[in-house]
């Protein structure tokens, strides 16, 4: 038996049962292809019916990812009695060397006779009676005890899950990412917050060969762990950019980059049904970031900007990259598009007004459409 307990889907009172769904289905797509009786959803929990020891390890490696999961345990079940308990405990600690110990018990039944301190001292004397020293404070490990509504689970270890909540049950978003460290820890962060996420990846072709455009796939199938399927638009980028270099002094140029890129996450976020875009943007990190040049670049916009890194320092990013494992697959070279013929003194302070001036010298309607017509999108 699996039990899986999840943290915010408990404050939603009404709309509970539409995020347990959610959750539940999310769990199913992630176990496909492992053995197992049922999903059920209990008490403020799920419980998955599968055999003790079976693909045990797989089933940990996949269920600790998924957004929406507090923790989770590998349980014994037990009758709702405490001499069963009893027997259960200790068969259970028989896979451990006797050690510092506590019993930590949590009484979901408020029918049970024992109160959870009873449950604890009764249980713990058995352990301690063949040896096991009792540690409230420090224990080396400790067995929990849930008394659930029909029977009690037992289990010594607890497995972290992502926090968070299931993916698609806030709405969809486009995120744009780059290859680089930032943008795919974002993608992350929304995904986290239960937001389903279409990948949108802008590169120019005579910098990109075969290998480094894998990349970003690979990217995009280490974030598809956290979420059931994944859609990538891989869209050219360079007649746009060409168009650019003819018309915007290099200072200006990414800024006006950006802007493009926007446009088009427009018209993706229109295809496929999407009311938000995600940039890996962190306030003050390079110069297209100043609050100033944000502003000017957000307001290509036509959906809200999240950029949930903004108040992150480099470093705390890096950290997370490595955490949700992406950091190694950004940091393998690549070129980003935005980052050809562009000053070595980019403007930090850009105003809108002197942009669209600029701007309005470029004509690229056709190139936006042929850029978009020419998607590569890919199924990860
Ligand atoms: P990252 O580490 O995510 O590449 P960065 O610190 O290099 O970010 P910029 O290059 O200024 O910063 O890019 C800022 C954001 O713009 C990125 O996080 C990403 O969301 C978006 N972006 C930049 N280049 C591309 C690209 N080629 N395709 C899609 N999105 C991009
Ligand atoms: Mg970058």
């Amino acid at each position: 038996m699996i039990v899986i307990h999840y943290s915010e889907i408990g404050l939603k009172g009404k709309n509970r049962s539409f995020f347990e769904r959610k959750l539940v289905d999310n769990i199913g797509v992630a176990l496909k292809g492992l053995q197992y009786e049922s999903i059920e959803r209990g008490h403020k929990k799920v419980v998955i019916s599968a055999e003790a020891d079976k693909d045990k390890q797989e089933f940990r490696k996949r269920l600790k990812l998924i957004p929406g999961i507090s923790y989770l345990f590998f349980a014994v079940t037990s009758e709702l009695d405490i001499e069963e308990m009893k027997k259960h405990l200790l068969k259970l600690s028989e896979s451990y060397q006797p050690c510092r110990f506590a019993v930590d018990t949590k009484r979901s039944n408020k029918r049970f006779p024992f109160t959870s301190v009873e449950v604890n001292r009764i249980l713990g004397e058995v352990l301690n009676q063949r040896g096991w020293p009792v540690d409230l404070t420090n224990p080396e490990i400790t067995f929990s005890v849930e008394l659930a509504e029909k029977e009690a689970y037992l289990y010594a270890e607890r497995i972290q899950g992502p926090g968070g909540l299931p993916v698609g049950s806030a709405g969809r978003l486009v995120a744009l990412l780059s290859g680089g460290i930032d943008s795919p820890v974002a993608a992350y962060r929304m995904l986290r917050r239960g937001s389903s996420i279409i990948y949108l990846h802008f590169y120019n072709f005579t910098q990109v060969t075969n290998i480094t455009k894998d990349k970003v796939r690979r990217i995009v199938q280490i974030l598809q762990r956290y979420q059931p399927q994944a859609k990538l638009y891989m869209v050219p980028f360079e007649e746009i950019q060409r168009a650019i270099i003819a018309v915007v002094p290099s200072k200006y140029r990414m800024i006006v980059y950006r802007r493009v890129m926007f446009e088009i996450a427009n018209l993706v976020a229109g295809q496929v049904g999407a009311s938000g875009l995600v940039t890996g943007d962190s306030l003050g990190q390079v110069a297209s970031q100043t609050l100033e040049n944000l502003n000017v670049i957000y307001k290509r916009a036509k959906h809200p900007v999240f950029a949930p890194l903004i108040g992150y320092d480099k470093q705390e990013i890096v950290d997370m990259a490595k955490q949700i494992g992406t950091y190694e697959t950004s940091i393998l070279p690549y070129s980003d598009c935005c980052s050809l013929f562009i000053d070595r003194h980019p403007e930090t302070k850009a105003d809108l007004e002197s942009i669209e001036q600029i701007e309005s010298g470029l004509k690229i309607e056709e190139q936006v459409k042929g850029a978009l017509e020419s998607a590569e999108i890919i199924s990860v």
